[in-house]
């Protein structure tokens, strides 16, 4: 592929006053969806809305108990407190060690640190963003108690040989599974396995209530330690009736849903084939079956003398989509924070080159689909010239 030049130094799509081919913008999110209105209106018709307790608490921790086939769930504040309690709740404690991958949500590092155990970088597989097992042994030491794998941006983890990895050294597997409600693995749901795993209801996520996230676990021990902790006198990192509420409604669609995003991640798999400077090295069984929170490509047009991911993203979004850099990584944390005992190629990879579409966009109409994916087509023409053929 050769990169033009000309092109590249003198326009930028949509900057320049043409019409960008999404002119309302991002599509919005959350929806506007009925089914909430009439929660929302059911909370206020019985009082339940100011209500410490209650039906919708209950309704909802039963509902997240029976989908993933765990006995004890605790509804909380944050994903992020509930990554937290989960350490809590497995029982990690000052000065032990916690595996984590070298890219993940920051607030994962920041939990371990918070309990004063100390993270072990690892590095990602080259096809998803999660932890790769054939790397464990390489980073175990008699001090690690626990690790954490997340699945992230539409890619799972393969949290089946985590879990038995973990299961025979008798250390604890924490699964965040924020960004895939809903999403199978081989005949269980993302947030089943290991001893412990956290939903989140943040709110851009797929299930949202603007804030909240769970606790999910069948050990009685994890759940009364991290509720335990969270006890101080009241509940202190609770979710609300309210909170509840909304989810309810958003459980029932969310299978559907996820159908739907599926459809149109194929979308733009099929609409991307050209789309020289993006990849997604993501497993086709792996996909088949996720759900999505972003959707994530390598973006390896620099490397290709293109222009930086910045830039990139900049025409795309003046196109209208909403589309960002992913994590920024943990490769360049101190070692006073962490032990490295493995080199982070994938890691540093993805923390540079990670580009990713965020979901509300993937339940768009058809007309919007393609027009989106004009302007991928819109953006890769001006950057980067075909080859004559
Ligand atoms: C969003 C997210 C969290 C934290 O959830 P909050 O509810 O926003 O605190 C944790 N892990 C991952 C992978 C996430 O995407």
């Amino acid at each position: 592929m050769e990169v033009n030049k000309e092109q590249q130094s003198n326009r930028i799509p949509a900057m320049e006053g043409e019409t960008p081919a999404l002119p309302a913008g991002p599509v919005d999110w959350p929806t506007a969806d009925p089914a909430i209105r009439e929660a929302l209106l059911a909370a206020w018709s019985d009082g339940s809305w100011g209500t410490y307790h209650g039906v919708w608490i209950d309704r909802l921790t039963e509902r997240l108990s029976r989908l993933h086939a765990r006995e004890y769930v605790l509804p909380c504040s944050s994903g992020t407190y509930a990554v937290e309690a989960a350490l809590r709740g497995v029982g990690v404690k000052s000065g032990d060690e916690v595996v984590l991958a070298g890219y993940d949500f920051p607030g994962n590092f920041r939990a371990i640190e918070q309990l004063d155990a100390r993270p072990v970088l690892i590095d990602i597989a080259a096809d998803s963003w999660s932890l790769d097992p054939s790397l464990l042994d390489r980073v175990w030491s008699p001090s690690v108690r626990a690790v954490i794998v997340s699945h992230l941006h539409g890619a799972l983890a393969r949290v089946e040989t985590i879990e038995a990895w973990c299961r025979a050294r008798e250390i604890a597997l924490v699964e965040d599974a924020c960004q895939v409600p809903g999403a199978e693995i081989g005949d269980r749901l993302a947030g089943s396995f290991g001893d412990v795993s956290v939903l989140s209801f943040g709110g851009s996520k797929l299930l949202t209530a603007g804030r909240g996230g769970a606790l999910l676990t069948g050990r009685e021990d994890v759940f009364q330690r991290a509720k335990i902790h969270g006890h101080r006198g009241n509940d202190a990192f609770p979710l609300s009736q309210l909170q509840a509420a909304v989810l309810l409604p958003q459980l029932d669609a969310l299978e559907q849903r996820n159908r739907q995003r599926l459809a149109a991640v194929e979308f733009f798999a099929r609409r991307g084939v050209s789309w020289s400077s993006l990849t997604r090295h993501v497993s086709r069984a792996s996909e088949e079956r996720s759900s999505f929170y972003k959707l994530g490509w390598k973006y390896t047009g620099e490397m290709q003398g293109g222009p930086t991911r910045g830039m990139f993203l900049q025409s795309l979004q003046a196109e209208g989509l909403a589309i960002d850099s992913g994590f920024r990584g943990f490769s360049q944390r101190s070692d006073r924070r962490c032990r490295r005992p493995v080199p982070l190629p994938e890691s540093e990879l993805a923390a540079h080159a990670t580009v990713l579409l965020h979901h509300p966009l993937l339940l768009a109409d058809e007309v919007t689909l393609e027009r989106a994916a004009e302007a991928f087509d819109k953006v890769h023409a001006a950057f980067f010239s075909q080859p004559a053929n």
